[in-house]
C-alpha cells in the first residue's frame, strides 16, 4: 500500500510548512557543531510573564485540570471581550467569542466550517505560509493577489476589485504582516472596506495575532474598528501567543458574528474540544493583568529592527524597508540572484541564497518563495541583540565576497 492509495487526496497535495524546514535545517547545522544563528524562527524569545506562569501553576494546584467548555472558559471568554471592547473599541459580549487551541484553530476552523469544494479565498502575497495549505485541506482555492514593495506589500483596494469572483468566499488580511512587517492604517482599511461592501458575499478573516508588535508609535486597527458596517461578516482573529510570549500555551481567540462562531464550536467540539485548562487559565491573568510585558517587548524588538535593518541595507545586493510592525524583515536579495557565493555556490534562487547563507555564513533565514514572492528572504529578529548584531555581519561579508557566476 503507498501513500498515495490512501491519504486524503487534499493534505497529499498539501506542503510542510517551508519555515519549519529551514529551523529545521539551521538546528540540525547547530546540533553538527557549526555556530548557526538561526533567523527563522517566529516566536518571541522571551519567557512568558511571570504572573502569567504563575497563573497557571496556580491552576494545576487548584485543580482546575478537567475539560472546559468548547468554546472556552466563561471567565477567559470574558476577558477576550474586555480585550476587545478595551484595545480595539468593538463592543463584544462573551457569547461573541470562541477560544481555540491558538490563533491557527482558529483560522482552521473558520476555513474548514465555511469552505465548500471550489470556493476562492483571497491571499495578499507575500503570506503566512499556513494560509494557502489550510485553503488547499480545506477544499478551497487560494486567489493569490500579488502586493509587491511599490505598495509596501500592501493589498489596494483595485487589486482586490479584480480579485473578487462569485466564487470569493473569504478575503484574508493579516497586520502586522507575517512575514513583510506591513501594517495598514485605518485609511487604507477604510478604503479596502468601501471595496468589500459593494460585495456582501465575502466573509473576511482579520488575522490580528501581531497587532502590539508595532512600532514608531503608530496606532493598531482592525478592519471591524475601521469599518463597523464589515463586522457582521468579519472574523477577528488574535491570541495570546506573540503578545504575551505564549506560544507554547496554544490560546487562540477570535470575534465575529454568532453563526460563524457556532459551527466553528461545532467542529471543535469534535475535534479538540476545549483548549487547555490550564493554558485558559493562563491567559485570563495576561489579557486582564498589568501590560507592561507588552510595552517592554515591543520597544526591546523596535531595537532589535533598527540594528538588523541598518546592517542588511550595508550588504551588498541585499535592500530592505524598514518594517512597521511583527518581528520579520522581508529582505530583497534580488541583487544576489544569478552570482557566485564564496564558497562556489550558484545563487539561481532565494532558496538558493538562504541554503547558502546557512552553509557558508552560518545564518538560517527563511527564502522569500515560500511566502509567495521570490527574490526575498526572510529573517526574524526574535533573538537578542548581540547575535543579531553577529548574524548581520556575517550577511554582510557573505553578500560582499560573493562573485560573478
Ligand atoms: N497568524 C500568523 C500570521 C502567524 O504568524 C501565526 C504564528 O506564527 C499564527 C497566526 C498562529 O499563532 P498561534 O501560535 O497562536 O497558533
Amino acid at each position: 500500500m503507498t501513500s498515495a492509495q490512501v491519504l486524503n487526496t487534499r493534505l497529499a497535495a498539501a506542503q510542510p510548512s517551508a519555515t519549519y524546514r529551514m529551523m529545521d535545517r539551521a538546528a540540525l547545522r547547530k546540533v553538527a557543531g557549526h555556530p548557526v544563528i538561526s533567523l527563522t524562527a517566529g516566536e518571541p524569545d522571551f519567557d512568558t510573564p511571570l504572573h502569567v506562569r504563575e497563573a497557571g501553576i496556580a491552576a494545576i494546584g487548584a485543580g482546575h485540570t478537567r475539560y472546559t467548555p468548547v468554546a472556552g472558559l466563561r471567565a477567559l471568554r470574558e476577558a477576550v471581550a474586555a480585550k476587545y471592547q478595551r484595545e480595539n473599541g468593538l463592543d463584544v459580549a462573551w457569547q461573541d467569542t470562541i477560544v481555540c487551541s491558538g490563533g491557527k484553530q482558529v483560522l482552521y476552523n473558520a476555513l474548514a466550517a465555511t469552505l465548500n469544494e471550489g470556493d476562492e479565498v483571497i491571499i495578499p502575497s507575500p503570506y503566512w505560509v499556513s494560509y494557502p495549505e489550510m485553503v488547499q485541506i480545506c477544499g478551497g482555492v487560494s486567489v493569490i493577489v500579488a502586493c509587491d514593495a511599490a505598495t509596501g506589500f500592501k493589498l489596494t483596494p483595485a487589486a482586490l476589485e479584480a480579485a473578487i469572483t462569485p466564487r470569493t468566499k473569504w478575503l484574508i488580511l493579516n497586520s502586522p504582516s507575517n512575514p513583510t512587517g506591513a501594517v495598514y492604517s485605518r485609511e487604507e482599511l477604510e478604503a479596502l472596506g468601501r471595496a468589500l461592501l459593494a460585495h456582501p458575499h465575502v466573509l473576511i478573516l482579520s488575522d490580528d495575532i501581531y497587532e502590539h508588535l508595532i512600532f514608531d508609535g503608530a496606532a493598531f486597527c482592525t478592519l471591524a474598528q475601521a469599518v463597523p458596517a464589515l463586522r457582521e461578516r468579519t472574523l477577528t482573529m488574535n491570541g495570546v501567543s506573540k503578545a504575551y510570549a505564549m506560544t507554547g500555551w496554544r490560546i487562540g481567540f477570535g470575534t465575529g458574528p454568532r453563526w460563524l462562531l457556532e459551527a466553528m464550536e461545532k467542529l471543535q467540539g469534535q475535534q479538540t474540544s476545549g483548549a487547555c485548562s490550564i493554558s485558559q487559565h493562563a491567559a485570563v491573568a495576561a489579557l486582564n493583568g498589568p501590560k507592561d510585558f507588552i510595552a517592554q517587548s515591543r520597544a526591546q524588538f523596535q531595537r532589535r529592527r533598527d540594528l538588523l535593518v541598518a546592517q542588511l541595507n550595508q550588504a551588498p545586493g541585499l535592500r530592505c524597508e524598514t518594517p512597521a510592525g511583527a518581528f520579520y524583515a522581508f529582505v530583497s536579495c534580488a541583487g544576489l540572484i544569478g552570482r557566485r557565493s564564496a564558497g562556489g555556490a550558484l545563487l539561481d534562487s532565494d532558496e538558493a541564497v538562504a541554503v547558502a547563507l546557512l552553509e557558508e555564513a552560518n545564518v538560517g533565514v527563511v527564502h522569500g518563495s515560500a511566502f509567495g514572492l521570490a527574490h526575498h528572504l526572510r529573517f526574524a529578529y526574535a533573538i537578542g541583540e548581540a547575535p543579531l548584531q553577529q548574524a548581520g555581519a556575517a550577511v554582510r561579508d557573505f553578500c560582499a565576497l560573493a562573485g560573478p557566476a
